[in-house]
């Protein structure tokens, strides 16, 4: 292996790219050929480096300075200044904040809030992801070779259990679990569906990964279907990201060529291949029932469960689908051991949590900490603080389907059980940080039209709930509503949870639960005053 001095790496994530990433990247080789440094300087680009506030960035190693957003034209001088005559290239790093990857966060609840702790995340960044023998010089592919040389299918089935993973998707239901059903259930046929359907609003983070280190979640599939007895595979991908699914079909090209997918892969005499399914922009495909049809060339309309996708999925047959940030744990679990998971995170939801981080915050982007975080510290160490002037009202968590956490619940530890017991939901990953600008009435009557839009109509309480809560939403923000609302807001959240048919329809009253429970003096203002107190709506007169 050719070793370097310097190791330049430029950020390559889609706005990365949007922004003039390959540009800046082809400035720099060049400038680094014409300085004759070739032999001497690395350049790759990678995938997501954490955050969003200075992208295009370029990492330079062993120094891990970080400059950004970095312009074509600043390029010239930053290769000179620091790659050619060693020292900082003044006036383009970026704005103090340490990166996570290969730069360790510090951080301080009581002096020993952990590290940002990179499990999922540990390569995107880091290597460059449109190359295989990057990924396998950082480790890549050998939580593979151990499964297929050293450990039986049940092997890996306890390992996963004992971990306690659990589904990132949103619902959190133990993966070991997930996958223990489908190696028992009878069938001819199996497969392993990664769920990369990512349509939350606000969530971005399955895409990052897969930017950042598609190998990753090629390598977990290819470990799932053999605990499973699967031999094929599906990413059923958003159809919006072109980006991501070009990564992976170049991963699946790559993994072909170097014998880790197709036929008796590592002389085990396990067989599997991946195929690649673009999405066609329907949310409700994001829901696994729904997704299976969809690949299977039909309507994408959820399916009545039972029977489950563990017993009766793709094509009938008994089918294991995960998430995108669920499989990326799976190559690292095998690696380093079940107990080494358990050690992060909480008891009762090890592991880390992927966020994306948006809304009223400094800082916004990506990040990966253990599970038990709270609200209060990745606003205030990863969000850098709320922005200045604003104060923090609630947070949305995981997009449209999640809950909406009061400031009295800043303190619960993010986690599984944590939230579940508050009553509130973790959701998938987006967390939407409001300011005291932020009502809560528009905020929910933006929900719901998200909601009725995307219903697929198949059942009465979502179609027809939806369109009737975004109906009394909008009247209320006119001035229009009556305290009758209420009760028929919270009638429609309580039928719609526990009538509807599939997810989006029982998670569509989340948004109208949390407010009428934590908000409800708001909305009544909006009825008895005629007032929007925080001035958005259309009766305050901004409209
Ligand atoms: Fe369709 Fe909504 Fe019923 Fe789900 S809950 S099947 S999205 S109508």
């Amino acid at each position: 292996m050719k070793t370097y001095r310097s190791l330049v790496l430029v950020s390559s994530d889609a706005r990365s790219l949007e922004l003039g990433a390959q540009q800046v990247f082809q400035k720099i080789q060049q400038e680094v050929n014409r300085l004759g440094l070739d032999e001497e300087v690395s350049v790759s680009m990678v995938g997501d480096v954490g955050r969003h506030d200075a992208i295009p960035m370029v990492i330079v190693y062993p120094e891990a300075a970080i400059y950004g957003p970095v312009k074509v034209e600043d390029v010239p001088f930053l290769v000179e200044e620091h790659l050619y005559k060693g020292r900082i290239a003044a006036g383009l790093q970026a704005s103090q904040r340490e990166l996570s990857g290969r730069i360790a966060w510090i951080s301080a609840r009581k002096g020993t809030l952990p590290a940002e702790k990179r499990v999922v995340l540990e390569r995107a960044g880091v290597i460059d992801p449109d190359n295989i023998e990057d990924y396998i010089l950082h480790d890549g592919y050998q939580a593979l070779g151990k499964t297929l040389s050293e450990m039986k299918p049940e092997d890996v089935l306890d390992i996963i259990k004992k971990s306690g993973l659990q589904g990132r998707g949103g619902a959190g239901f133990p993966t070991g679990m997930k996958w223990s059903f489908v190696a028992k259930a009878p069938g001819k046929k199996k497969y392993v569906v990664c769920n990369a359907d990512e349509s939350e609003p606000g969530t971005f983070k399955d895409r990052l990964i897969i930017e950042g280190d598609p190998h990753s979640i090629l390598e977990a599939m290819i470990i799932a279907g053999y605990a499973v007895g699967a031999t094929e595979g599906y990413i059923y991908v958003r159809g919006e990201y072109a980006l991501a699914q070009t990564r992976l079909r170049n991963a699946i090209q790559q993994a072909k060529e170097f014998g880790f997918l197709g036929n008796n892969i590592f002389d085990s005499g396990f067989d599997f291949d991946i195929h690649i399914h673009s999405g066609a922009g329907a949310y409700i495909c994001g829901e696994e029932t729904a997704l299976l049809e969809s690949i299977e060339g039909k309507r994408g309309e959820p399916r009545i469960r039972p029977p489950y996708p563990t017993t009766s999925g793709l094509w009938g047959m008994p089918t294991l689908v995960n998430n995108v940030e669920t499989l990326a744990n799976v190559p690292a679990i095998i690696q380093h051991g079940a107990e080494w998971y358990r050690s992060i995170g909480t008891p009762s939801s090890p592991g880390t949590k992927v966020y994306t981080i948006l809304g009223n915050v400094n800082v916004t982007g990506l990040i990966e900490v253990p599970m038990g975080i709270t609200l209060r510290e990745v606003i205030a160490i990863y969000g850098k603080g709320m922005k200045e002037g604003s104060s923090f009202k609630l947070a949305q968590t995981g997009g449209s389907s999640g809950s909406i956490i009061p400031a009295s619940l800043q303190d619960t530890p993010m986690d599984f059980d944590s939230f579940t017991k508050t009553g509130v939901a973790l959701g998938s990953g987006a967390l939407l940080i409001c300011d005291e600008e932020t009502c809560v009435v528009d905020l929910a009557k933006v929900l719901l039209q998200f909601f009725r839009v995307e219903s697929c109509g198949k059942c009465n309480p979502c179609r027809i709930g939806t369109e009737r809560s975004y109906t009394i939403l909008d009247s209320i923000s006119q001035g229009t509503g009556t305290l009758k609302d209420l009760e028929d807001l919270k009638m429609l959240s309580d039928k719609m949870t526990t009538l509807s048919n599939c997810g989006l329809g029982q998670t569509a009253g989340t948004p109208l639960r949390d407010v009428m429970n934590y908000f409800r003096a708001e909305v009544e203002a909006h009825i008895r005053l005629k007032v929007c107190p925080a001035g958005v709506c259309p009766m305050s007169g901004r409209h």
